[in-house]
């Protein structure tokens, strides 16, 4: 089976580790991975979320964190402040710092970003395939307002520095309009048996990677079923601040909304968790089959179970 997976950083990552254990060496699984929260550091450019699944997939995640590399140390960050050389409030140990030194050379020498995470994942083998979305640059931002007045910044301010404690009030992919697909990207969805959205940021993780003109159009008229699984539970995002980004579209905190705004001309199923089985209805009223299933992703085996879910549920609304 060729199953294709949108993803974003952890939420992507965590879920593609069950979705492995679930499936068979048979199966073929393309990740089309968010490179929105891309950004430049020290002349540097910083993948994060294909960082994420790389390393949580080819075994070189920091667990706990959930970003970043394991026994990391963290000397150049030392060294940089010692300059007076931030930011400060972004983490890039030691370890990582390789993989960006290893990128930007590469992409400085010609190659595109597809290339080079293809080249990247020689290392790590993460067991899927790994698109980038775009080898364009695209950059998300965020407006928000505070004592400097109305302006944008770049999502990793926003989420890291800030911590999305001020209210988003839109949300910007810069230079999406214009960016291609890559490589790859429109031809596996086409050719998709599956296509999944892990629990990713339905906004600035998904909702990125479908903002690239020809995904959601290559989604929507595939021939596969398409089938998501909720981030939020319970009316709040199991980790981190998705709530705030979903305000900044409109979009209320909860799974129902979530999957009413993907809406049915894009996806064909969806899972609650069970926590959120009264929402099954107005989902299924929505034209999406719903179902209410376990979505804590406490470990790989409750998180195969959850891709078995989906890939069941897939089954059941295949035309
Ligand atoms: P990021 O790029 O690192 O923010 O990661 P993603 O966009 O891929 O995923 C972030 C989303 O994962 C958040 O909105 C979380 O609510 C969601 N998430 C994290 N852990 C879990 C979990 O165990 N279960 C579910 N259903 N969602 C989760
Ligand atoms: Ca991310």
């Amino acid at each position: 089976m060729r199953i294709v997976a949108l993803a974003g950083g952890i939420g992507g990552a965590r879920f593609l580790r069950g979705l492995l254990a679930a499936v068979g060496p048979q199966d073929e699984i393309t990740v089309i991975g968010n490179t929105g929260d891309d950004i430049h550091l020290y002349g540097l450019k910083v993948c994060p979320d294909l960082d994420t699944v790389m390393y949580t997939l080819g075994g070189g995640i920091h667990e706990e964190q959930g970003w970043g590399r394991t026994d990391e140390t963290w000397s150049i960050k030392a060294e940089m402040k010692e300059y007076g050389v931030g930011p400060e409030w972004f983490g890039l140990g030691d370890r990582d710092f390789a993989t960006h030194l290893v990128r930007s050379q590469m992409l400085t020498a010609g190659y595109t970003l597809s290339q080079v995470t293809e080249a990247l994942c020689v290392r790590w083998k993460p067991g899927v395939r790994l698109l980038p979305m775009s080898d364009d640059r695209v950059e998300t931002h965020v407006r928000i307002t505070d004592e400097q007045g109305s302006r944008a910044i770049h999502f990793q301010e926003y989420w890291v520095r800030l911590h999305a404690a001020v209210d988003a009030e839109a949300i910007i992919p810069v230079g999406a309009d214009t960016a291609k697909p890559a490589p790859g990207v429109l031809e596996a969805i086409a050719a998709a048996d599956v296509i999944l959205f892990p629990p990713s940021n339905p906004v600035v993780s998904i909702g990125t990677i479908l903002a690239v003109p020809g995904i959601r159009e290559a989604v929507a008229a595939a021939p596969a079923p398409v089938v998501g699984l909720s981030p939020i539970i319970g009316g709040a995002p199991v980790r981190g601040m998705a709530d705030k980004v979903l305000a900044a579209v409109g979009v209320e905190a909860t799974a129902e909304a979530v999957a009413l705004n993907y809406g049915a001309a894009l996806i064909d199923g969806w899972l609650v968790d069970t926590a959120d089985e009264g929402s099954v209805a107005a989902v299924e009223a929505g034209g999406i089959a719903c179902r209410a299933v376990p979505l804590l992703m406490t470990d790989v085996e409750a998180t195969a179970e959850m891709a078995r879910a989906a890939l069941a549920l897939a089954e059941q609304v295949r035309k």
